[in-house]
């Protein structure tokens, strides 16, 4: 499973957060005795069609698709060169497919910010510059070794010159991630640099701003194309343990129309760059995650590898036509369910079944 690591200055909320999503954890609710590994949280992706779906189908369960995060140790300034916990962090964040960057918006004076100041963009400079001058550093150490492979083997060539091309990026003060239309990211892999990963940004607020529509406008702006994420992480633990009613009232009160974690499951999945598509029966109603533009084989390959391999075509009824149509039969009547082959690129809200050779 893709990972999305959690990763911000100290003091800005992240355990906080990060407890908040161990409590909502799935794994931990549904198997309280399997080993999770204790930085490990894993949230269910909110999907109400699932509900929908259970409903029409009277399912006997609902298998929502999941989020993870991995909680990593703080990062401060100078972690690239191995200040504070420096060298583990970097060595966990290299293990994640995304970075999920808590940023500090709320004011609090009790609660002691490490440059003595909320600046939430300020914030982000810093961490991102860390993360820009290790990967900096890795390169230094690759590229001598590349122009070796370059000069005995032809094939190592574009990897070097895609290894110094990334050089100018991170030298101009950019991630890799944002030049990712002119550097091939594939390519550098094999070098584990962190800014190719996506980024997703969790902005700690509390209600003075989560109630202030052109402050978040302008914070989202700031970090855009990546997702952003208002939340207050303090909040966020408390609905937990609230039932739904008092939960509501809450989240009104700090004018939220929904759990943040619910936002953050969204955000986090669509940042890792995945999809679900639905299937519904009287077992179970289940979402089912793909990577976005997986092929309808690949999508049968999530269910069971023989699936894919014996793939014949996928039965697809969108969700909104299944929902009006009530049942598959009325779906197919009304001639809403397609046949699709080996080329379909799954589309979100593809209701499917799928017909294989065993
Ligand atoms: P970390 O160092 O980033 O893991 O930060 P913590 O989660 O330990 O939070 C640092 C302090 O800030 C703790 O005292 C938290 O209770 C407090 N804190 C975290 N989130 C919020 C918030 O949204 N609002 C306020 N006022 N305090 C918060």
């Amino acid at each position: 499973t893709l990972t999305l690591g959690i990763v911000g200055l100290p003091n800005v909320g992240k355990s906080t957060l990060f407890n908040a999503l161990t409590k909502a954890d799935v794994l931990a609710a549904n198997y309280p005795f399997a080993t999770i590994e204790p930085n490990v949280g894993i949230v269910p992706l909110p999907d109400p069609r699932l509900d929908k779906l259970a409903e029409l189908f009277d399912s006997v369960k609902i298998v929502p698709a999941v989020v993870s995060f991995v909680d990593i140790a703080g990062i401060v300034k100078g972690a690239s060169e191995g200040a504070g916990l420096g060298n583990k962090f970097l060595a966990t964040i290299r293990e994640a497919d995304a970075i999920c960057q808590v940023v500090r918006v709320f004011a609090d004076d009790d609660v002691i910010h490490v440059d003595g100041r909320v600046d939430p963009m300020a914030d982000i400079e810093t961490i991102n510059t860390e993360l820009i001058l290790a990967d900096m550093q890795t390169l230094e150490k690759a590229i001598p070794r590349l122009e070796k492979e370059a000069r005995m083997q032809k094939d190592r060539r574009a990897v070097l010159e895609v290894a110094v091309a990334a050089q100018a990026v991170l030298d101009s003060g950019r991630t890799l991630f944002s030049a990712q239309k002119t550097i091939d990211l594939a390519v550098l892999k094999e070098l584990s640099l962190m800014t190719t990963k996506p980024f997703l940004y969790v902005f700690n607020a509390d209600e003075s701003v989560l109630t202030d529509d052109a402050r978040k406008a302008e914070l989202k702006a700031a970090v855009a194309p990546a997702d952003a994420v208002f939340l207050d992480a303090k909040v966020e633990y408390e609905l937990l343990e609230l039932d739904d009613e008092s939960a509501l009232e809450l989240l009104e009160s700090v004018g939220q129309e929904e759990p943040g974690l619910h936002a953050l499951a969204r955000a986090g999945f669509h940042t890792l760059g995945l999809q679900t598509y639905l299937t519904a029966g009287p077992k179970e109603s289940r979402a089912w995650t793909i990577k976005q533009g997986a092929t309808a084989p690949q999508a049968a390959g999530v269910i069971h590898s023989d699936f894919e391999k014996g793939f014949i075509k996928a039965e697809v009824i969108s969700y909104d036509d299944l929902v009006a149509a009530k049942t598959i039969a009325a779906a197919r009547s009304a001639g809403k369910a397609r046949i699709e082959g080996k080329d379909y690129v799954m589309h979100d809200g593809d209701v499917v079944e799928f017909r294989f050779n065993v």
